[in-house]
Formats: structure tokens, sequence, C-alpha cells
């Protein structure tokens, strides 16, 4: 399996009937400045590079949003401010992202979050949260040869991704990271650096790891790209590209 055959099979997923409800209602009913377009009301596949160093994990699609475009954080506000800051930063080809076809291109960069499809009030449940992990799980074993660095926006993606982390790739390709106990706390600015659970690199540093060896994972949080957090300045424009440029040197993008 590769991920464009991950994304395609993700996209077909119906394991959560109170999302599977959701997603199709809010496609079949639509916003007023919408009502001319085809919603893709489905779950949304991971956007960018398969061979990303850098990948960033959100909450889930916006109703609106993804739900609508079929592209991670295209097509709202939480997405305008994230691309705006990727552009700046010089991982996205342009600023905007608007939808499929659009031209946007990701540099070393690909966007995915633990669970697929929009959900009432942007709030999964903690059953719709374990039901989808293990397309992230997935995901992340894909990457396993490239990926060096995540940033993770807000509380709900930190905590659904470490377990991800700390658990080996079910089909025996990755030994997964080293997360401590307790698991380290998110926060704005929040950095932890995993090492490989077989830990085997060669001493080099993560600079020097040649594809395909058990290299550190630099795993950093923000605040989640909300209105609730951009509109109140709880996050300024300044405050995400800080983290997502600290996190590209750290994945040596
Ligand atoms: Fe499937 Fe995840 Fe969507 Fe649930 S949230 S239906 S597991 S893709």
């Amino acid at each position: 399996a590769d991920l464009p055959a991950l994304d395609a099979a993700v996209s077909e997923c119906r394991a959560c009937p109170r999302l599977v409800a959701w997603r199709e209602e809010v496609a079949a009913t639509r916003r007023a400045a919408f009502r001319d377009e085809t919603y893709w009301g489905r779950p949304v596949p991971g956007f960018g590079a398969v061979d990303a160093r850098l990948l960033i994990v959100g909450l889930a699609p916006a109703a609106h949003g993804a739900n609508r475009t079929g592209r991670m954080f295209t097509g709202d506000r939480s997405g305008d401010v994230l691309y705006a800051a990727l552009h700046a930063v010089g991982l996205a080809s342009q600023p905007t992202s608007v939808a499929i076809g659009d031209g946007l291109e990701l540099f070393g960069v690909r966007i995915t979050a633990p669970v697929r499809c929009a959900p009432p009030e942007n709030k999964p449940t903690p059953d719709e949260r374990d039901r989808c992990r293990p397309w992230l799980a997935r995901e992340l074993a894909l990457l396993r040869d490239t990926v060096r660095a995540v940033v993770v926006l807000g509380g709900f993606g930190w905590q659904a991704l470490l377990p991800v982390l700390a658990t080996p790739d079910p089909a025996g390709g990755h030994p997964g990271w080293v997360v401590p106990r307790p698991r380290p706390a998110f926060g704005h600015g929040a950095h932890v650096t995993l090492e490989p659970a077989d830990a085997k690199r060669s001493g080099a540093g993560p600079s020097m790891t040649e594809p395909g060896a058990a290299a550190p994972l630099e795993v950093f949080g923000s605040y989640h790209v909300s209105q609730q957090n951009t509109f109140t300045g709880r996050l300024t424009p300044a405050m995400l590209e800080d983290v997502l440029a600290t996190a590209a040197r750290a994945a040596g993008l």
C-alpha cells in the first residue's frame, strides 16, 4: 500500500454512524453561500507531499470547509490562517487554499487529522477518535522513512497523536517512538523529542540519519487555528509562523 491508496481507502470509510449521517446531512443541505456547490461529504484524506518531512496534525474537517472541498483545511477561515502562515515561512506555493485544483503545492509538508469526518460542533466523541486512529497510524507508517517533525494544532490532536506514535506499526515496519510517561503536556510552543523505540541509529544526529533508518521525531504543539483562537488573538499569525519555522528547521526543510 502507498499513500494514494490509503487516501482512496479512507475516503470510503463509513465506520462511524453519527459522523456519516452528519457529513452527509451537511453536504445535502449546504450553507447558503455554497448552495450551488457539490459538497465532498466524505472522509477527508491527508494532503501534501508523499515524502513529507514535516507532518501537521489538526482535529477534524470543518463542516463547510474540508467537508465541502475534500481537502484538509481548505475553504474556511482556519485554513486561511494556516496556509497563509505556511506560505509565509516558505512551505506552501501560495497563501490561499480554495479548492482541489487551485494549484496549491506544499513543500515537504503533509497535513492530516486524527478524525477524518466532520463532527457536529467540531467535537468527535472518544469512540470516534479511537475508531479513526488506525487511519492515522497507517499514514504515519507510510511516512516513517521521511517524517522528522510534527506540528500538532490543538490539544485534541496532541492527545490523539501520542498513543499512535507510541505504538509499533502493525505491519511491522517501524517500532514507533518512545513517548515518556506521564505523557508530555500540550501547550502552545510545547516541544518534545521522541527517540525511536529501537534506538539503533548511528548517533550522528538527526540531520545525518539515513532515510529508512529509525530517527528521532520532533513534536511541536501550537494552539489550533480555529476562529475562537485567531479572532481573539490567542493565536496570532506570528505565533503560528514561529512554530512552523522552528519545526521546519528541525525537519531539515
Ligand atoms: Fe471512518 Fe474516521 Fe470517518 Fe469514522 S471518522 S467514519 S473511522 S474516516
